[in-house]
């Protein structure tokens, strides 16, 4: 074997998602060395188009805000849940504590091309098409063998590793990291289509989701550019049958057919791509973090779609292992368990609690009680709008118990009337 050309850099982000983008972004405005490998060509077809208002403080932070907004992207102004005639409308103005109010419902090939558009703007070195293929973690570097745009092997010495690798998991992969999630097994089937029936107004641009079951719903994401996005999410087994001809597109299509509310708008679409089916989705890790690596987003940690969660994680973790890599570097001290581990899984315990309590329907029962409780509702709208660490939100301190709590007094109440 030919010796392999070494390079050097301070810092190596893996993945130019949105993770890597903050990240990236982040560290080059800050004066750091940063180099990142990307294993695609943007743009990209990735899932994962409906955003949490948390996202934009990241965005804003890492200074992506204004190319973001220059896209006309659509805008997202808060989410509705269908179940049957029950329609629960969130609005993230109403939402309990500071934050944002809005975000996107965005194409992500186009999103995530905006942002490493950007990067190479403010002249980060991003390589499209470079493949991180092994990982030596050394005492003082992070030694990385790759492929480049040609499939030439070489190496790349990094004083600091943050993966951003989304789905391809390379350093939970590579290191043995990986750890089963805590959520029972779902999967999923997304498409796009020319939303050709798209109803005048709010209507036609209202994110929804439509409870075909109690662990069974479809989403809809109307996009700017008038395609629409659809996917519908169950059980490992349920999509499994949904799809047992092995033939995608007639399982997104007979999952529409179920939708009473959506089966005129999208019942005869056609969709823009063949049906993707992403297969037990959750992931999780034993250790986010090592001596000169850390990990974001999906790669450390994906829950479910459910509350759109998984982009706000990239984009917080990747920022603050940014930060935290680049005060490492200065020669300061870092607790990564503190201020790293410990702070994201705060986040990821509350947002397990709500989507397991969606997935029980207590957290269903909540949403369509009637009378709607103002403040409860709000508290749970900061929730959903991603703004997990906020204490002051007993929705936040007390998430292990207060949602199962509210379904059963609510059930209690209706036994009782009956
Ligand atoms: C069914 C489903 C629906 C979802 N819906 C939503 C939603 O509505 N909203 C939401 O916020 N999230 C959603 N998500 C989650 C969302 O897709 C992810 O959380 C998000 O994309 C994570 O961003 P990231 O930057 O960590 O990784 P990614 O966006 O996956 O980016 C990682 C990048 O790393 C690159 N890479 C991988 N391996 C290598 C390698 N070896 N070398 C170099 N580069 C590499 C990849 O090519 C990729 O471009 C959904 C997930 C699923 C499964």
């Amino acid at each position: 074997m030919g010796i392999q050309a070494l390079e050097t850099t301070d810092i190596l982000i893996i993945g130019a998602g949105p993770a890597g983008s903050v990240a990236a972004s982040y560290l080059q405005r800050a004066g750091v060395q940063v180099t990142v490998v990307e294993r695609t060509q943007f743009p990209r077809i990735v899932v994962g188009e409906s955003l949490l208002p948390r996202s934009m403080d990241h965005f804003e932070e890492a200074g992506l805000l204004d190319a973001l907004i220059a896209q006309g992207f659509e805008k997202k102004p808060g989410a509705r849940f269908i179940r049957g005639n029950e329609i629960c409308i969130f609005d993230f103005s109403q939402k309990f504590g500071t934050g944002w109010d809005w975000t996107w419902q965005a194409p992500r090939a186009d999103f995530d091309y905006t942002l490493s558009q950007e990067l190479l703007k403010i002249g980060v070195d991003l390589r499209f098409k470079h493949e991180v293929k092994a990982v030596d973690i050394q005492e003082d570097a992070a030694l990385v063998s790759l492929t480049n745009d040609n499939g030439e092997p070489y190496q790349i010495k990094a004083k600091f590793l943050i993966d951003c690798s989304g789905y391809g998991r390379v350093l939970p992969k590579m290191l043995g990291l990986d750890t089963p999630s805590k959520l029972s097994p779902h999967s999923a089937i997304f498409s796009h289509v020319k939303d050709s029936n798209r109803p005048e107004g709010v209507e036609g641009t209202q994110i929804s989701f439509d409870i075909l079951e109690t662990e069974v719903w479809l989403w809809v994401i109307p996009f700017s550019n008038g395609n629409t996005s659809l996917g519908i999410v169950a059980p490992t087994d349920y999509i499994n049958k949904l799809s047992e001809d092995q033939d995608t597109r007639k399982a997104l299509e007979r999952a529409i057919q179920k939708s009473d509310y959506y089966i005129n708008r999208f019942g005869d679409t056609t969709f823009l791509f063949e049906p993707i089916h992403l297969k037990n989705y959750s992931a999780a890790v034993s250790a986010m973090y090592g001596s000169n690596y850390a990990l974001t987003g999906n790669s450390a940690e994906f829950l479910d779609p459910v509350f759109s969660s998984g982009v706000c994680f990239a984009t917080e973790s990747g920022l603050l292992a940014a930060k935290l890599a680049a005060k490492q570097l200065k020669g300061e001290a870092v607790d990564w368990k503190v201020s790293y581990q410990d702070y994201m899984e705060r986040g990821i315990a509350v947002f397990t609690t709500y989507v397991k309590e969606w997935y029980t329907g207590n957290l269903q029962t909540l949403f369509f009680h009637q009378p709607e409780n103002k403040d409860v509702k709000d508290r749970i709208c900061a929730i959903l709008a991603g703004y997990v660490w906020n204490e002051e939100n007993n929705f936040v301190t007390k998430h292990h118990n207060i949602v199962k709590n509210m379904a059963h007094l609510i059930a209690l109440q209706n036994e009782t009337k009956m």
